[in-house]
């Protein structure tokens, strides 16, 4: 067993932003944990993603034609079996997402395969693989060893790890795949679009995040206008998104989005509850502002802040003119 093999994602034609993590994932280890890295697409026209998939470090991509359009996560797990009885990966990554972790951990107890979920921490050690993944509600890191695993599988959390541009020298191979009695075992019954959203809470740099200290709805628009005067991106706690104050997208945290390529985050009057704090204690740089000194932010805050964040936000807005 050797080398690595990723399953790429796709929506209604569209890959997958996870698909290139897995690829940044997988080259943070490639050359530690030795072999091929490969990637396999699966659905009805494969080829359609295989030039967007060649990036540089990339040996091999695997077409595997399951005749569906939709994902079918029978169909992927068959596929994801197939690819790997020929390549005989050490590590199959899946993308944590709905579609990722609906066949990821079938595939592991077919596989007999050591198995994690939610990893945003990869590392080869004389033992072999460690994974990283939180615990305890998020509260602990927990880095985990696979002892006597020839094979381990596991699901990438997004916005983790990032993929080099430019074009790889992949060579491209159809799969022979006989799918009969497993492709259409999950019937497709329609496709419902999220709420349309112009940010991107995953690939924002600088994020102001707005919580329940300020106070009222009629005051978003106070610090929707601060954040843009200042180039950051909204975001909010899930109570804020929770009252309609603003739409989910805008939401970071567990049941959220996870600030993945933030480098500074301004938390105002937000508590930085465990939930919360999954989505953004890893940023570099959290100012947090909060009338509360003792408020578990603080904890994990870069510099704080004891002030009423009306009081903060005068003071930026003049400073920003
Ligand atoms: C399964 C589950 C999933 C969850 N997922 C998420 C998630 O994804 N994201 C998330 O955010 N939460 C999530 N939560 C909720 C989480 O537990 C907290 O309830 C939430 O994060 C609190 O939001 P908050 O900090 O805005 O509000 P609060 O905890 O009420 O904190 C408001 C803060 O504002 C401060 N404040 C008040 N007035 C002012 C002022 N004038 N100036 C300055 N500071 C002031 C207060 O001191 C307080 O610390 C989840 C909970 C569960 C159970």
């Amino acid at each position: 067993m050797s080398g690595i093999l990723i399953v790429a994602e796709h929506t209604r034609g569209v890959l997958a932003d996870s698909s290139a993590d897995l690829i940044g994932a997988a080259l943070a280890i490639k050359e530690k944990l030795g072999g091929p890295l490969r990637v396999l697409v699966a659905g009805d026209m494969p080829r359609f993603f295989a030039g967007a998939l060649n990036r540089p470090g990339v040996d091999e991509i695997l077409l595997a034609e399951t005749g569906s359009a939709n994902f079918d996560a029978a169909a992927s797990e068959a596929a994801t079996m197939a690819a790997a009885a020929r390549c005989e990966p050490a590590l199959i990554l899946v993308g944590h997402s709905a579609s990722g972790v609906s066949f990821a951990a079938a595939l592991a107890v077919r596989l007999g395969s050591g198995f994690a979920a939610d990893v945003f921490g990869l590392d080869v050690t004389g033992t072999g693989l460690r994974a990283t993944r939180s615990g305890y509600a998020n509260k602990v890191n927990v880095e985990l060893d696979f002892p006597g695993k020839s094979v381990v599988v596991l699901t990438i959390r997004g916005s983790t790890f990032k993929a080099p541009d430019g074009r790889g020298e992949a060579v491209v191979t159809t799969l022979p795949l006989a799918l009969y009695g497993i492709a259409g075992r999950y019937r497709h019954l329609g496709f419902t679009e999220a709420p349309s959203s112009d940010i991107d809470i995953g690939k924002a740099e600088f994020i102001l995040a707005i919580g329940r200290g300020i106070q009222d709805e009629k005051n978003v628009p106070r610090f929707t206008a601060l954040a843009e005067k200042l180039g950051a991106t909204l975001g909010c706690s899930r109570p804020v998104a929770d009252s309609g104050w603003l739409p989910k997208p805008h939401q970071v945290g567990l049941t959220g989005k996870v600030a993945g390529n933030c480098k500074l985050y301004l938390a105002l009057g937000i508590s930085g509850a465990v939930q919360h704090q999954h989505g953004m204690k890893h940023v570099e740089t959290i100012i947090a502002v909060n009338t509360d000194a003792n408020a578990p932010i603080y904890n994990i805050a870069t510099s704080g802040c004891v002030l009423d964040v009306f009081d903060f936000a005068a003071a930026l807005e003049r400073a920003a003119g």
